[in-house]
């Protein structure tokens, strides 16, 4: 199979393996860091100026509290070429017959098989669909947290309401005979469309950026440092009009667009053997649950890292709409190559697996997001807490004494029982979870360290009351 075209990325590949490696240790190092003072995290109130090109923004300014991560301008450079060919060599990986991460040389795509104009009006018309879906008046409107200038921005809660109307125009398709299954087909160049939407996009919000005023920059986006800055993401909430960008691709066409591929894989499934088998349709149902989850609890993203802290830049770009769609859901594209046969205890176990882990994870994300809005609801009013300078308190009881992560825990769980109805044959299926693990390990540390500069002696109480971080007795 392996072309010319194909030489550079197996080139590529090569210096991917060796370049991943280098920025694996950096993550498991810890981020390289230059200052962190926690007094800057306060800043002046302004009133939000008009948007027009401001000259201290103009100047490119950098601000002065800047912590570099991801391993800072190297992971800068490297992150954006490795993890676009990460997802298409996993893509390639799944639909080999070996389905070896370890193959070498690996299954390259001839340059026809990478691009098909279709992907690119599937992918357009998705992501119109759903910015339509967004501006429909449907749901209720929720503020998120005030920003440094005192405002608050609005945001219409209406993306479980976009799940279904696409669910309902889904079904119409499949009832008219839309061939779903050629998902299968297209996956490799649809990924390619994402990939360089994603790099035009972020391309656009960087320039962008630079039209807005300082207070409406990411304080960890500003360093000057141009490649940094594109992949950090300069501005906080990039908005046009109320569209707000960021919001708009965190939970929406990404994330719906990985259960629109797994029921692809799922109708191919039905194409080549006549039903979907009981694998298929375990990965299929549990990760429709924790997309519906997501979606149905839109409320709760209002208050995460990614909204509040992380400016908009290639790294939450290319996550939102190439890396979790594509990604994600290998379980399902292996499953159509590589079929299953899954015995009613083993299922039976696997779906207990994910009901604890899901409990887990809704529970915690659930109590700590109630005592945030309502620390005196009589849900959360009885637990044991401790007070801190900021004002708020911290919970040290129910799900959160447990360990100072449950809900990445529960996650964790669930990962794992997406990747068992995929046997225990390949290393590949279990790619999510162990992906999981390391960016969940690197979060928290990145939360942690937030916290600790939030809460100074405060959080150091908590880690003593509740020393472990996610795996409780183990780390
Ligand atoms: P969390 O929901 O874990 O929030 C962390 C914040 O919670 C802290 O910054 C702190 O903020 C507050 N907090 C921490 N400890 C306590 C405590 N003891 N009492 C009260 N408040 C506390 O952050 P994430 O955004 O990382 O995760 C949200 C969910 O999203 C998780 O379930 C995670 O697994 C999931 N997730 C999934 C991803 C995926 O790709 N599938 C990627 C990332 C996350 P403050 O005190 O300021 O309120």
């Amino acid at each position: 199979m392996a072309t010319e075209g194909s030489d550079w990325l197996r080139d590529s590949f090569v210096l991917m393996n060796l370049f991943l490696g280098v920025s694996i240790c950096k993550l498991l190092d810890g981020c390289i860091r230059i200052s962190v003072p926690s007094h800057l995290l306060l800043h002046a109130l302004h009133r939000r100026p008009i948007m027009r090109p401001n000259s201290h923004t103009l100047k490119h300014r950098p601000s002065h509290d800047t912590e570099r991560e991801f391993g800072g301008t190297l992971g800068a450079l490297c992150i954006p070429i490795l993890l676009p060919l990460t997802v298409m060599f996993l893509i390639c990986v799944s639909r080999s017959p070996e389905a070896s991460v370890l193959q070498w040389p690996p299954p390259l795509p001839s340059s026809d098989q990478l691009w098909d104009p279709l992907a690119l009006v599937l992918l357009l018309g998705w992501i119109a669909l759903h910015a339509l879906l967004y501006v429909i008046p449907l749901g209720k409107v929720s503020e998120g947290l005030v920003l440094r200038d005192g405002t608050r921005l609005k945001y219409p809660i209406n993306g479980f309401h976009g799940l279904c109307i696409s669910g309902v125009l889904l079904m119409l398709l499949l009832g008219l005979g839309a061939p779903l299954g050629y998902l299968f087909e297209l996956l490799l160049p649809l990924a390619v469309c994402a990939i360089a939407v994603s790099f035009l996009f972020s391309v656009y919000l960087y320039i962008r950026s630079f039209w807005v005023p300082s207070h409406a920059l990411a304080l960890g986006g500003n360093t000057g440092n141009p490649l940094y800055d594109f992949f950090i993401g300069r501005e906080l909430n990039p908005r046009i009009g109320n569209f707000d960008l960021k919001y708009f691709c965190e939970l929406r066409p990404g994330l719906m667009g990985w259960v629109v591929i797994n029921l692809g894989m799922l109708m191919k499934e039905v194409e080549l053997r006549g039903s979907p088998s009981l694998a298929m349709i375990l990965v299929n149902s549990f990760q429709l649950l924790y997309v519906a989850d997501a979606l149905w609890n839109e409320e709760a993203v209002l208050t995460t890292m990614d909204i509040v802290h992380d400016g908009f830049g290639f790294m939450l770009v290319f996550g939102d709409l190439a890396w979790v769609p594509f990604t994600y859901g290998l379980q399902a594209a292996f499953l159509v190559v590589h079929p299953q046969a899954l015995s009613l205890l083993g299922a039976a176990t696997i779906i207990a697996l994910n009901g604890i882990g899901y409990y887990v994870f809704r529970k915690s994300n659930s109590q700590k997001n109630q005592f945030r809005r309502d620390p005196t609801h009589p849900s959360v009013a009885r637990l044991e807490t401790i007070a801190t300078a900021t004002g708020k308190r911290l919970l040290v009881s129910g799900w959160w004494g447990l360990v100072r992560h449950p809900n990445y825990l529960g996650d964790l769980l669930m990962a794992l029982a997406w990747s068992l109805p995929c046997g225990f044959s390949h290393l590949l299926p279990y790619f999510y979870v162990i992906y999981f693990t390391v960016l969940l390990i690197h979060r928290e540390d990145r939360d942690e360290r937030q916290c600790r500069a939030k809460y100074g002696l405060a959080w150091d109480t908590y880690c003593r009351h509740v020393p472990y971080r996610i795996f409780p007795y183990i780390y």
